[in-house]
């Protein structure tokens, strides 16, 4: 099967093509299933067809999908109201459609905070190493991963790449604004920030008055096994980002900040961000996943997923380094960087969904709310796609 010669050859797609999914498991074309240990890059949190978000989302059409952001719009306050409740932090929100679009809202409201609260403007945005913000002009700028910015310049100014947290630090100085970081980098590598150095980050840029800006887009939404994963930190930010699992497939992100009075009417905006649809699904989707957390469950099944990570890395000596990540979260090394190909695609033909992250890592990813006994099969299959590998 090839892809469609009427689309841009963007992607390195695999050889399969799925038509319906439950809970974590997809099916094919033929019918044949797969256990799904990537959830389409951390969106789908409840799986697939989750009958609350079914029906929302069929009551929903039924009345209203878009108005535009000149008329009040309740679900929209309503969705905030939930997203902030559950950050505990003191903040408001903004919403747009992807991880790149609240970045680049989380850009612009730093910039404008740098261009007004001081008497001396100030414009740098110190990111980090492998970081991964976003593909628009601004948000590849961020991504501090040169490699990626050859062809596309050139970009706006002012983007700092600090090789860790403590340099980040060292970098800091009269005309920087913020320092906008992931505290696990999702794409490059499920690299773990230190939480002291974090802090020690946060604790120089809030008495200086700059900004802590935190890429939640894929560690946000119960993906770490707490809302957000700054809750581990023990941090404040300024501004956070939210994107990914907000809404199980529905396209949705949200800038959120301490900032309240920065951004005015006519500042910046979205025509589709935040309509009735998209925040009806996304607030049902928070009340799900909200249950769920407070029952247990996902530490439960953490715990059991991370179980068998460990078997693996113990078992598989001569394949895999050690393991990597936090809560639903993880990553396992490869020794070898060359085999992490062959493995992703082994694991596909023995129906079992895994992604990769930066050079040498199978990155796992699943629903939020994956079984135990999906997760069982899953590596079962996996396993067997390890064996296979071995011959
Ligand atoms: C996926 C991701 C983005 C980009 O999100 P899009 O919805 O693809 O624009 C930004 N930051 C992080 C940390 C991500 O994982």
């Amino acid at each position: 099967m090839k892809s469609n010669s009427y689309l841009l050859p963007l992607y390195n797609r695999l050889d399969v093509s799925f038509v319906k999914g439950k809970k974590s498991v997809l099916y094919d074309e033929e019918g044949k299933d797969y256990i799904d240990f990537s959830s389409g890059v951390g969106v789908n949190s409840l799986g697939y067809c989750n009958k609350k978000v079914v029906k929302t989302i069929e009551n929903q059409a039924n009345k209203i999908l878009h108005t535009s952001n000149i008329y009040q719009i309740k679900s929209q306050e309503e969705c905030a109201k939930k997203i902030v409740e559950l950050s505990t932090y003191d903040m408001q929100c903004f919403f747009c459609n992807s991880g790149a679009e609240a970045n680049e809202s989380a850009i612009k409201l730093a910039r404008k905070y740098g261009n007004t609260a001081f008497s001396k403007p100030k414009y740098k945005i110190i990111t980090i190493k492998n970081s991964f913000h976003g593909r628009t002009i601004a948000t590849l700028k961020a991504t501090a991963q040169e490699d990626k910015h050859k062809y596309f310049g050139p970009y706006p100014d002012g983007f700092v790449y600090a090789n860790d947290i403590k340099e980040a630090i060292s970098l800091i100085d009269d005309s920087t604004v913020a320092v906008m970081l992931e505290l696990i980098q999702g794409e490059g590598g499920i690299f773990m920030q230190d939480i002291k150095e974090v802090k020690e980050l946060s604790e120089i840029l809030k008495s200086k008055k700059l900004l802590l800006i935190i890429d939640e887009v894929q560690t946000g939404v119960y993906r770490s096994g707490k809302f957000l994963i700054s809750h581990y930190f023990k941090i404040e930010p300024n501004i956070i980002t939210l994107a990914k699992g907000l809404a199980t497939g529905i396209p949705i992100g949200v800038m959120m900040t301490n900032l309240k009075d920065v951004l005015k009417a006519g500042d910046h905006g979205s025509t589709f961000g935040g309509n009735h649809f998209s925040t009806t699904v996304c607030k049902e989707v928070l009340n799900v996943l909200e249950e769920y957390k407070n029952s247990g469950n996902l530490k439960k099944n953490i715990r059991y997923f991370n179980n068998c990570l460990n078997y693996f890395v113990d078992t598989y000596t001569n394949l895999f380094s050690k393991k990597t990540g936090f809560g639903f979260m993880q990553g396992i090394v490869l020794k070898d960087e060359k085999k992490l190909e062959e493995i992703i695609k082994i694991a596909l033909k023995n129906r079992i969904l895994v992604l990769k992250s930066g050079k040498n890592i199978i990155r796992f990813l699943p629903p939020l709310n994956i079984s135990k006994k999906e997760m069982k099969q899953g590596f079962k299959r996996f396993e067997n796609a390890l064996i296979e590998i071995k011959k």
